[in-house]
């Protein structure tokens, strides 16, 4: 078996031993390998060993690699800055957006012919720069421009914990405001949270959706 193949099974065998521990199914978790940076021969590795959910941060690495794979029945996950003017190229082969954070992007997703799921990405950091919404109000704002679309599924919240911030604290924030993205739209209950080096603290804090990418493809062959 190959180390990435290897990586992938040890990482699913601990996502099975931390749910167990937080009372959580893993059946409630997508486990999306974030694949940035590496081919798409990895991509095949890792469908070999039994990964479907795929995820990629900037669309001109994303789109050749998924033109490459097209004969797999993958799930591919956006999880990077959406630019606006990329939104529909990206809705062409992503099906899960987990990046919405601004009216302009919501708003060229809304003219696509077909539907997609979308997370509202929550600014955990003081820089307004970073991409995300920074609190409830522009949360719930957000929201309802996407509840309004006929293409966007809002399924919840996502979120990248600061460096500098303790996890457990980050991902109490993300929970709150799940909390209140909920009362306002109750299907909207998913969480996007937890990358390689914090994703046991985001299961304690129900997240749904894991984004692990080091931790299973090994270190990134070029960064950026
Ligand atoms: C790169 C990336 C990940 C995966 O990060 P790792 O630390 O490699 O697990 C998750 N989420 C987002 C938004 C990313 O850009």
């Amino acid at each position: 078996m190959s180390d990435v193949a290897e990586r992938w099974q040890s990482i699913t065998a601990e996502l099975t031993a931390e749910c167990a521990r937080s009372g959580r199914s893993a059946d409630e978790i997508t486990l999306v390998v974030v694949t940035k940076f590496h081919p798409a021969s990895v991509v095949t590795e890792l469908f070999n060993a039994g990964a479907r959910h795929f995820g990629e941060s900037r669309h001109q690495d994303a789109a050749p690699k998924v033109a490459e794979l097209t004969e797999l029945d993958l799930t591919w996950h956006f999880v990077g800055q959406i630019q606006s003017n990329k939104a529909r190229a990206i809705a062409q082969y992503a099906s899960v957006l987990h990046s919405l954070d601004r009216d302009s992007v919501v708003d060229a997703l809304a003219k696509i012919e077909h539907r997609v799921s979308g997370f509202i990405e929550l600014n955990l950091t003081d820089d307004p720069g970073r991409g995300g919404v920074d609190d409830a109000n522009a949360m719930l704002t957000l929201a309802d421009r996407i509840m309004s679309t006929e293409t966007i599924d809002l399924l919840g919240v996502m979120a990248v914990a600061p460096q500098e911030v303790d996890p457990e604290e980050a991902f109490e924030r993300v929970a709150t405001m799940s909390q209140i993205l909920i009362q306002a739209h109750p299907n909207a209950a998913a969480i996007s949270a937890g990358m390689s080096a914090d994703w046991q603290h985001a299961i304690r804090h129900g997240a749904t959706h894991l984004r692990i990418g080091t931790s299973i493809t090994g270190k990134r062959p070029s960064s950026g």
